[in-house]
C-alpha cells in the first residue's frame, strides 16, 4: 500500500519504520526542515516504561491548586489561554479524576509503555542506533517522609499492574545514584523503577529516519499539511503547501496540531498543547552527575543523564499554542539540577527549550482506525510520547496490516471520545 504519514516527530517516524518494514511504500510529510524538530526535540529523555501515570488522578484538582501557589510551581495557567476550548478540555480532564477512571487509564497506558519496552529492545538489537541509551532505571526521589509514607495507593496500583518497582531507603538511593551522596540531607528515600531507561529522543528519531530511508521511506520536508479531503466518509487526498497528495492510507501524527486537521471532518480530538520546558547542560564533572533519571517528586522535575549532557525537564503550562521561552520558567529546572547535582553541569551554557505535549484528558494516546475510511491515528501521547513511541507504532502497523496485534487495542482508538 502507498501510505502517507503526516508529521515527522518520534511518532511519525516510528510509524513510518514499522509500516515500511511490513512492505509498504511510505512517505512522511513534515513542515520543518528535518525530523523531531518540535516536541520530540528536547523532552526530558525518560523512557519511563514503569513510571507511567495518568495526570488525572483522585485528589489532583486540589493538589494542582496547591502546586500553582507554590514557589517554583510545577503547574501554571496563563490567563490569556483561558477560553472556552481550554476550559472544556480541563473539564474533560476533571472527569477522569476518579479512582475508577485512573485505574482504567493507567492500565491502558502501562499496556503501551510495557509493550514499547519490548519493541525498543527488539529495535536496538536489530539496528545500531546511537541515542545515548542507558538502561539503569528511574528513581522517584522523595524530599520528605510524609510524602513518602503516602504512596500506598500508588504501590497498590503498581502491584496490580505488575510493574517492577522497589521502595528504597536513603542509602540505596545513593547506591543507585552515587552523586546524591553530595546532597545527602535533601531527601529521605525513593521509589525505584529498575526497568526504566533513558535516551535522547531527537538523536533517536534522526537515526531511525536514516534506517527508514534504507527501507525506501521518502521524506517531504518544508511541506505543510493544510487539509484532508474526504468524500463519502473516505479520505481522497491531502492538500499540502506543495500540492495534493494521494495514498491508500493516511496516518495522523501531528502531535498537538492533530485536532485542527480532523475537526472539518467532524472528529473532535481532545488533544491540548500542554507546554513544558527543558534545560540541557554540558557535563563538567561526571562524578557529580546522575547515572540515569532522578524524578524530583516535590517539583515534578526530571533530571536525566545523556552521555556527556544532563537534561532537566518539567513544568505543565496551560498557555495554548504559545511557544515563547519565558526566562522565569528556567527557574524550576535550574533550581532542581543545582540542588540535587551541584557542580555537575555547565548552567551558563545550557540550552533552554520548550515544547507542547499533545495531551488527552485521560493521558491515553489515540491509536488506530478513525471513523473516516483510510484515516488512521497515532497521536495524543502527552507526557510519554517518547516512552510509548515504539509500542504505539508497532501496534498501529499491525492494525493497518489487519494482523493480530501482540497487545490488546481496547480503549485506545478515538472511538472512546465519540
Ligand atoms: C518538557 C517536556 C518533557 C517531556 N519529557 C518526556 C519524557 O521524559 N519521556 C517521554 O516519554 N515523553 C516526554 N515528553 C513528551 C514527548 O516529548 C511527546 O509526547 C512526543 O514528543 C510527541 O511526539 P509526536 O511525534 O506525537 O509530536 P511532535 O514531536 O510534535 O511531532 C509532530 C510533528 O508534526 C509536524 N507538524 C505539525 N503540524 C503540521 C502540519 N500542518 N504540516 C506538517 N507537519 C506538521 C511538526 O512539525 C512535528 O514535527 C515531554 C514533553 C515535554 C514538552
Amino acid at each position: 500500500m502507498k501510505i502517507l504519514v503526516l508529521g515527522g516527530g518520534v511518532l511519525g517516524v516510528s510509524s513510518a519504520w514499522y509500516l515500511a518494514k511490513s512492505g509498504h511504500e511510505v512517505t512522511v510529510i513534515e513542515r520543518q526542515t528535518g525530523v523531531a524538530d518540535e516536541t520530540s526535540y528536547g523532552n526530558a529523555g525518560m523512557l519511563s516504561y514503569g513510571y507511567t501515570n495518568p495526570w488525572a488522578a483522585p485528589g489532583v484538582p486540589f493538589k494542582a491548586m496547591k502546586w500553582m501557589m507554590q514557589d517554583l510551581a510545577p503547574i501554571l495557567v496563563s490567563s490569556s489561554a483561558m477560553n472556552g476550548h481550554t476550559a472544556g478540555w480541563m473539564m474533560k480532564m476533571l472527569h477522569e479524576c476518579t479512582g475508577e477512571a485512573y485505574r482504567t487509564n493507567k492500565n491502558r497506558m502501562l499496556r503501551i509503555s510495557e509493550y514499547s519496552r519490548v519493541c525498543m529492545d527488539r529495535l536496538t538489537a536489530e539496528t545500531a542506533l546511537d541515542f545515548d541509551h542507558r538502561n539503569q532505571g528511574t528513581i522517584e526521589l522523595f524530599r520528605d517522609q510524609e510524602k513518602m509514607d503516602s504512596i500506598g495507593a500508588d504501590l497498590e496500583s503498581l502491584r496490580e499492574c505488575g510493574v517492577e518497582h522497589a521502595v528504597i531507603d536513603h542509602d540505596t538511593c545513593i547506591k543507585h545514584e552515587p552523586a546524591l551522596a553530595n546532597v545527602s540531607e535533601k531527601f529521605v528515600g525513593g521509589l525505584l523503577f529498575p526497568k526504566d531507561a533513558t535516551g535522547d529522543c531527537h538523536k533517536f528519531t534522526i537515526g531511525l529516519a536514516e534506517e527508514c530511508k534504507k527501507l525506501g521511506v521518502k521524506f517531504e520536508f518544508n511541506t505543510k499539511v493544510m487539509a484532508l479531503e474526504s468524500e463519502d466518509d473516505e479520505i481522497q487526498s491531502v492538500i499540502t503547501s506543495r500540492g495534493k497528495r494521494r495514498a491508500d492510507a493516511y496516518v495522523l501524527c501531528l502531535g498537538s496540531y492533530s485536532p485542527m486537521l480532523v475537526r472539518p471532518l467532524g472528529i473532535k480530538l481532545p488533544i491540548y498543547p500542554m507546554k513544558g520546558y527543558s534545560l540541557t547542560l554540558p557535563i563538567i564533572d561526571a562524578d557529580k552527575a546522575p547515572q540515569s533519571t532522578v524524578m524530583d517528586e516535590a517539583f515534578k522535575v526530571a533530571v536525566t543523564r545523556f552521555d556527556d549532557r544532563i537534561r532537566v525537564g518539567g513544568t505543565a503550562e496551560i498557555a495554548s499554542f504559545d511557544l515563547s521561552l519565558k526566562p522565569e520558567r528556567r527557574k524550576p529546572t535550574e533550581f532542581v539540577v543545582n540542588d540535587l547535582f551541584p557542580g555537575a553541569g555547565d548552567i551558563e551554557n545550557a540550552e533552554f527549550w520548550c515544547g507542547l505535549r499533545p495531551m488527552t484528558p485521560d493521558s491515553v494516546p489515540v491509536i488506530g482506525k478513525s471513523p473516516i475510511k483510510k484515516l488512521y491515528m497515532n497521536t495524543g501521547h502527552g507526557t510519554l510520547g517518547w516512552t510509548m513511541s515504539q509500542g504505539s507504532a508497532k501496534l498501529l502497523a499491525d492494525i493497518i496490516n489487519e494482523q493480530e496485534t501482540e497487545v490488546s487495542t481496547e480503549g485506545l482508538s478515538v472511538d472512546r471520545y465519540i
